[in-house]
Parts: C-alpha cells; structure tokens; sequence
C-alpha cells in the first residue's frame, strides 16, 4: 500500500485540529488505496495545540508530531514535517482548511497517472483579502520574477504534493533562510498547476500580518536574487556620472560668469538626497551581510522539545 504523509505546520491552532483531522479522515475514507501519514508540527504554540495533537496520535498511529521548544517559523515547521515524513508521496498543508484538500486525490492521480513528479496548487482569486496585501503582493511577484533567475508563482500556496525523490532535493538544502516557494522551483522536476478560488480559513486567525509578510518577501528576495546589490552598484556609477556633468557645468558656469555665493539651500537638499541613496545601498549590502551572519554561525533550523517519532 502506498503511502502519502501530510505535513502540518500548527501555531496556536487548537480551534482547527479536530476539524482538519475530520476532513482528512474523510478523504482518507474515499482514497482506499492510500496510507495517510500525519506529521503535525506544534511551531511553540502558546494554547492547547499540542494536547490536541496527543489526543489525535493515541487514537491513530498514523498521527505523529514534533513540538518545538519555541515558535521557530513556518518555514522551519515545513523542514521539520519533512525530514520526518516516511511516505512515497509528501504533502504540505495547512490546518486552517485554507487548502482544497478535496483536491487531493486528483492531486495524487495526476502523479501516479500522469507522470508529474508535483502538484502544486495556486489560488486564481484573492477574494476575501485585503487590497492592499493584494497590491503589494502581486507587486512583490513581479519584482522578484524580474530579478531572479527561479521562477516564483503568484499566488501558488505551500499546499503542494510531491514525490518522495523531489522531497529528498528539497532536505537536500540546508540553508538557514528558508524560503519555500524558492526551494520548490529551485530543485525543478516537473511541477502541475492546478487553480481554485480562494477559501477562508475555518476558524481561529491568520498568523501573517502586513510586516511579517513584508520581511518575508525580503527574505525571498535576498534568498533567490543578488539583484539588488547589482542595483546598488549601476546606482552608484549613475550617480558618479550625474555629478561629474555637475562639476563641469559649474566650472564653466564660475569661468564665464564669476563666482557669487548662493546656492545653500540646494547644497543641503542634495546632501540629504545624496545621503539617502547611501544609506538605502548599505541597506541592501547589510541584508545580505546579515543573511551571511546567520547562514556561517550554521544554528540548527529547529529544535525539538517533545515528539513521538522514533529514530
Ligand atoms: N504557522 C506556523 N508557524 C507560524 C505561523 C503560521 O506553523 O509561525 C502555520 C499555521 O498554523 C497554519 C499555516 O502556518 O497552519 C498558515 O498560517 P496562516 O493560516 O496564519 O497563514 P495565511 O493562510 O493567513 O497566509
Ligand atoms: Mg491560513
């Protein structure tokens, strides 16, 4: 019997559990063939998600979790699920039901049958979210694709199915910036779409806010592209030229015509400009370097505070 295991990273999602294991069973239930293997991943939840979880693995074998000694991230919750994960065939998916799970034995045939090594699901509409987020984020997707050479799909989701060798890439790499939806383009293999409308999620809240997001689309750009230390540089040699067309113009301009002091107030403007665009460039070298920092001190990805898996 082949076997599918589920990665599922879990912060403060008490409300969800009961419900997500309910529909999974469910789907389970329809997929005979199929083995489904449960790793929920308690990210350092501060409410009851883990005793949830305890319930749900002595009740059923195939349910087995890790618990994090603190939140570390989905990221890290991702990498955790699926060094863990056994099956011939690994899934990542969200508690909230914010995945269409209903989708998965779809999934699943097109692997089997149709010789894709992934499916991957990305939503058409993002109904029900805030326009802003909206904005910035299709504005992140085409700033990211133009800057680096892996390719990053809108509106793809982490929900995704994979073969066991595509997984086996993936752990493969093991940097400490995590950023998914990189890794997943970055190992390649043959990789279907399938489109759906957005759904919301059960119950309990998003974990995501605007500036989490925004660090986090940061950290992918730092992650896949050296771009913007390219743009720093083509900044700097630009602003050499402009000022070296100044300097002669004000040469000249002194020759022909004297040398009256004025021209203070547009002296300041331009330092503060001029040191803007410095600062902005240290920036960029900065996250780079701080990425750099956090990569070398080579810190494990997570920690383990309980789990039932045995090695
Ligand atoms: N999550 C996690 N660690 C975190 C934040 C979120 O494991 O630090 C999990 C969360 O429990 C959920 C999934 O990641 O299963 C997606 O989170 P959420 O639904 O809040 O994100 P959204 O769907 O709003 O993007
Ligand atoms: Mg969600």
């Amino acid at each position: 019997m082949e076997k599918i295991s589920f990665v599922v990273p879990c912060y403060n999602e008490v409300e969800t559990i009961p419900l997500f294991y309910q529909e999974m069973e469910r789907i389970n239930y329809s997929m005979k063939k199929v083995q489904f293997e449960y790793i929920f991943v308690d990210d350092g939840s501060k409410d009851k998600s883990l005793e949830e979880i305890r319930k749900l693995s002595i009740k059923d074998r195939n349910v087995k979790y890790i618990s994090f000694s603190r939140n570390f991230g989905k990221e890290a919750a991702m990498y955790a699920g699926l060094e863990n994960s056994t099956g011939d065939y690994v899934t990542i998916i969200d508690v909230d039901l914010q995945d269409p799970s209903f989708l998965i034995p779809e999934m699943y045939h097109n692997i089997k049958d149709d010789g894709y090594d992934c499916v991957g699901i990305r939503r058409v509409s993002r109904k029900g979210e805030p326009v802003i987020r909206s904005f910035f984020s299709r504005m992140f997707y085409q700033i990211i694709n133009k800057m680096s050479k892996t390719e990053m799909i809108s509106g793809a989701r982490d929900f995704r199915l994979m073969t066991r060798q595509m997984v086996d890439s993936i752990l493969q790499m093991k940097e400490y910036n995590r950023y998914s939806k990189g890794l997943f383009s970055f190992v390649g293999f043959k990789t279907k779409w399938l489109e759906y409308e957005n759904i919301e999620r059960v119950a309990g809240s998003t974990k995501f806010n605007f500036w989490k997001l925004f660090i986090y689309a940061i950290d992918g750009i730092s992650a896949f592209s050296t771009g913007p230390l390219i743009f720093s540089a083509v900044l700097g040699i630009l602003f050499c030229l402009v000022s070296f067309l100044a300097i002669l113009f004000i040469i000249i301009r002194t020759l022909c015509f004297g040398d009256p002091v004025s021209g203070w107030p547009s002296m300041i403007c331009i330092m503060f400009f001029l040191s803007g665009i410095h600062l902005f460039c240290m920036g960029i070298v900065g996250v780079y370097l701080s990425k750099m920092y956090m990569e070398i001190k080579d810190r494990p990805i997570y920690i383990t505070k309980e789990t039932n898996i045995k090695r």
